[in-house]
């Protein structure tokens, strides 16, 4: 090695530049002012928000054009960092604004160029109207295991139309969205990879919402069960288009590598925004246990001053940062096209949730009595937290695909 008093040039670097961190201030200016302010209220009526949704269209914050500022940054950091900005104002409003991207996601990573300039609008609404959009995987039968879907879907050639029977649940926008995306069994013999992504437009005929859940945590996000019964779409709203789903199956009919398949595609590129909005939650959290902890005074002194404290606030900050750091390495490499080769989404999805769970849980003791009852935000973001482990993969199922990543072995 040549030893050498000279800086070495790199284009490494953790900075955000200046257009994220106008971006960040912008996100976390609303977050602050609008969504904070009315997060317990909507947390306790346990409905859709939609004078907050309306406000986030009035500024731009919900719409085609920050989805296509954000996505469209060539560092893929922006748009994790938003998200962190959003959910740290509020977990159940930041899922009431972000649920509509899970839809818009599918509709972009299997679409067409024209399915999207078609649908992605409709997905949004306008600022005087907004709408919503919804991602419609998970069935009764079919959660861990998305393989099992039952809900079918059948082609008519004569009139190109498909019809689709089936019953979904925990649907966030789930019946009350203008767009619902649903992931159908088109051969059930073929598992996912038998399987193809529908748009389902407004009004139609067949869709209606079921029971809406009374939920844990997110309360201000709808989530319900959907019904399908001889719900007929025509043939361009099956997302890709017929000859590429017919290729798919005949390479997985002769046993060869189908490459994407419909729910999977989707959640790999949106895993890394749910561990956003765990560090989102984790990072308000731990702000609040930090202040709190320097003022609360018992034995004569601020409690951060007993190690017992400021280790636990510690160690807080440093599984936020770490959880952090794998969500910005998993936008990075999903936006530059690095494979996932170790399953890099999961990680990040996996760490990020977990973390998000531990340190409200620890924010709660910090506080103690005051973190356990509904005058501080702080036990409504654990309760708000524990979805990070589940929604999108459970932490279990994270796992699983990080195994089989890194062991080339198929894992169960
Ligand atoms: C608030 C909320 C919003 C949601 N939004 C949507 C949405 O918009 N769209 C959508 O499609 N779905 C949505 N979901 C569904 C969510 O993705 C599923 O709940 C999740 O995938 C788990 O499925 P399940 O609930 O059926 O649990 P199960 O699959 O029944 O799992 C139960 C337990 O068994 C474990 N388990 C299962 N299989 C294995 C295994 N092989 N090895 C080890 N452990 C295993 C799981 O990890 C879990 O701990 C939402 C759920 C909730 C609660």
């Amino acid at each position: 090695m040549v030893a050498t008093t000279e800086l070495p040039t790199t284009v490494f670097s953790l900075d955000l530049n200046e257009e994220q961190i106008q971006m960040q201030k912008w996100v976390h200016e609303f977050a602050e002012d609008v969504i904070r302010p009315a997060a317990h209220e909507w947390d306790e009526r346990e409905e859709t928000p939609w004078p907050i949704i309306q406000e986030a269209a009035k500024i731009g914050l919900y719409g085609p054009q920050f989805l296509a500022a954000t996505t469209n940054d060539s560092t893929g950091l922006l748009l994790p960092v938003c998200i962190e900005e959003m959910f740290w104002g509020d977990a159940g409003i930041g899922m009431a604004i972000l649920g509509t991207s899970l839809g818009v996601a599918a509709i972009v990573g299997n679409g067409t160029p024209e399915q999207m300039g078609e649908w992605i609008p409709q997905c949004f609404g306008t600022v005087e109207k907004p709408a919503l959009a919804a991602f419609a995987v998970s069935e009764p039968d079919a959660g861990s295991d998305v393989s099992a879907l039952k809900t079918r879907a059948v082609y008519d050639e004569a009139k190109d139309e498909w019809t689709i029977n089936g019953q979904k649940t925990w649907i966030s926008n789930g019946g009350l969205a203008d767009v619902h995306v649903v992931v159908a069994s088109v051969d059930p013999a073929l598992g996912t990879r038998g399987q193809a992504s529908f748009v389902i437009g407004p009004n139609t005929p067949g869709l209606r919402q079921g029971a809406k859940f009374k939920k844990h945590g997110i309360r201000a996000s709808h989530t319900a069960e959907v019904f399908l019964d001889d719900v007929k779409v025509p043939g361009r709203q099956l997302l890709g288009g017929k000859q590429k789903l017919d290729e798919r199956m005949a390479r997985a009919r002769e046993g060869r590598s189908t490459g994407v398949q419909a729910a999977l595609s989707t959640f790999e590129t949106t895993r890394p925004a749910v561990g956003a909005m765990a560090v989102g939650i984790a990072r308000a959290a731990y702000e609040y246990a930090l202040q709190y902890a320097k003022e609360r005074v018992q034995f004569n002194k601020p409690i951060i001053m007993n190690q017992a404290v400021s280790f636990t606030l510690a160690d807080m900050k440093v599984d936020i940062d770490s959880s952090r750091l794998l969500v910005w390495r998993a936008a990075w490499m999903g936006r530059t096209r690095h494979p996932f080769t170790s399953a890099e989404g999961s990680m990040s999805k996996l760490k990020a949730g977990e973390t998000a769970v531990r340190v409200t849980e620890q924010a709660i003791q910090i506080l103690g009595g005051m973190g356990y009852v509904r005058e501080t935000p702080v036990e409504r973001w654990a309760r708000d937290a524990k979805i990070m482990t589940i929604f999108e993969g459970t932490s279990e199922v994270q796992r699983i695909v990080i195994a089989r990543a890194i062991s080339g072995l198929h894992i169960t």
